[in-house]
């Protein structure tokens, strides 16, 4: 940024080596918001290289767990103190509001604190071997050198969920975010430095992910891919993995139903309906519909739609858009032009399906916002499973609407996704509720909420939606490789070859 090299690789910040760069916009306002180093594949090869150096002879991975949970203590502190500063970056690049960015950056301190707890306080697990002679032990160590790449909607956080339990592992690493959305992860790089992280055990690419990712993901000398992005994108780097056997972590899209019962009537008007009409509108709308667990499919009892849909609409019409530094946006504009090309052409797709266009469907008017890429919430009702509308993920301010007359029919729909990352359910039945959430096959389940998720419970989706999962234990345990310790004590001949 700015002149300064963006590419960290075995410890030191070097330009890219044929001097390449990319201009990274404002989607708010269309403007070039910084100029940053664009690697090349000989670039992503001597990351990798220095990662895999700095794990096999470098003494990070040999390092205490005390040691690696003091250094992620450190960063959680480091991100703290430059809380705003990374925030902004964050708000200038993917054009979300700075209330988004600012909860982003806490989440981003808490993942580091989690697995700073968590991995001092792992145990060795010591089984029975069925001989008294015999200790045996299961322990976890290091799975290598990873690679990590993260997607344009939640840069750092998504980088975040990767690199904080990789630290903890023990393992070194080679990060690409998005070529989108580079800016708070090269900040955050120099502040893993500041923060006392070794040479080599986080290098840092950035650029296009068609380019570079051959020498990331066709290569021998990684051990673990962690992605997070596309379904085709995930598909090319698994087959592609598959040849060097090296194990991959996805983390796709989604498509995500919000199953509404007609019983939040009997909640009363604030802690039902409305409640309900705003995690709704909230869960599709916030980050302008560019979250992979967005609400995007409102799956409705018949008897309470209309209405429900009217104060949606109504609700929807009075979002106010704009630049995310403003703090009178409530949501900013889409990533860039080519995404609101991809929007748009949804939209369109819906109107030719037969969906009824019921709010938005349009870029704002406000000549304010004419630089940026905005796009208004849009609703489609009168939808139904069949159509494209309905079952991809188009990844912007669109809410479909399908309606049911019984439980059974809400779950077939609820269900009827290849996708199976998020789901909420609003209804006061407690027993309906709990038969729901568990007939619903995806990640992570909402029950009268929507969105929410802690560092402490795993995160990750059923079906297309991914084959791994990130936060919690598990999140950890997918940078380790387990190693059974078979120890005899008075050894023995075995007495099998009597010879
Ligand atoms: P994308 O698949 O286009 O890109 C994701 C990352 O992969 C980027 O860094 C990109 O440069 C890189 N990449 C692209 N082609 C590559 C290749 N051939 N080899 C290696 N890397 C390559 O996705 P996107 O548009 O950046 O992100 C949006 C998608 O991410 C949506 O589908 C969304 O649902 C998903 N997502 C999922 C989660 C989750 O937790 N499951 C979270 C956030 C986003």
């Amino acid at each position: 940024m700015d002149g300064d090299p963006d590419l960290c690789i075995g410890g030191a910040w070097r330009h890219a080596c044929d001097g390449g760069t990319r201009d990274i916009i404002n989607p708010a306002n269309g403007a070039v918001a910084a100029v940053v180093d664009e690697a090349t594949p000989q670039d992503a090869l001597d990351a990798v290289a220095a990662a895999r150096v700095a794990f096999d002879q470098g003494g990070w991975r040999a390092t205490s767990v005390a040691e690696r949970s003091a250094l992620l203590h450190r960063i959680a502190d480091l991100l703290q103190r430059d809380k705003e500063d990374l925030a902004r970056l964050e708000t200038v690049d993917t054009g979300k509001t700075l209330a988004e960015s600012r909860i982003d950056i806490d989440d981003v301190t808490s993942v580091f604190r989690y697995y700073a707890n968590l991995v001092a306080s792992e145990a060795e697990r010591v089984v029975d071997a069925g001989d008294p002679a015999v200790i045996s032990r299961v322990i976890r160590e290091p799975i290598g050198v990873c690679v990590l790449i993260a997607p344009w909607n939640y840069p750092l956080l998504q980088m975040s969920w990767k690199v904080a339990p990789a630290l903890a592992a023990g393992c070194t690493m080679v990060a690409k975010p998005s070529e989108v959305t580079p800016l708070s992860t090269i900040a955050f790089a120099k502040l893993l430095d500041e923060a006392g992280v070794p040479p080599g055990v986080v290098n840092l690419i950035q650029g296009s992910g068609a380019t570079l990712g051959p020498a990331l993901t066709d290569n021998p000398q990684v051990d673990f891919i962690s992605f997070t992005g596309g379904l085709a994108t995930g598909r090319t780097i698994a087959r592609t993995a598959a040849e060097h056997v090296t194990k991959v972590a996805l983390e796709l899209g989604g498509k995500n139903p919000h199953l509404v019962f007609a019983d939040i009537r009997d909640a009363g008007r604030e802690s039902g309906w409305d409640a309900a009409v705003d995690h709704v509108l909230t869960g599709v709308f916030l980050h302008s519909g560019q979250v992979c667990s967005a609400g995007t499919r409102l799956i409705i009892e018949e008897s309470i739609a209309d209405e429900f849909v009217a104060d949606l609409a109504a609700r929807a019409a009075t979002i106010r858009m704009g630049d995310g530094l403003d703090p009178a946006s409530e949501t900013g504009p889409l990533v860039s032009a080519q995404h609101r090309d991809k929007v748009e052409s949804y939209v369109r797709l819906g109107i030719s399906e037969g969906a009824q266009l019921i709010a938005g469907g349009c870029r704002p008017e406000d000549p304010v916002l004419a630089g940026g890429y905005f796009y208004r919430p849009t609703i489609f009702d009168r939808c139904d499973r069949s159509m494209r509308i309905v079952q991809e993920e188009t990844f912007g301010p669109i809410l479909t609407v399908e309606r049911f007359t019984d439980e059974a029919e809400a779950v077939t729909l609820g269900n009827d996704t290849e996708y199976g990352l998020a789901a909420g359910v609003r209804t006061t039945d407690t027993a309906r509720g709990e038969r729901v959430v568990r007939a619903l096959r995806h990640g992570t389940v909402w029950l009268n909420d929507f969105g929410y998720y802690t560092a402490a419970a795993e995160w990750g989706g059923f079906g297309r939606s991914g084959n791994g999962r990130e936060l919690g234990p598990t999140g950890l345990a997918e940078y380790q490789e387990i190693k059974h310790i078979w120890h005899n004590t008075a050894p023995a001949a075995a007495g099998w070859f009597t010879g």
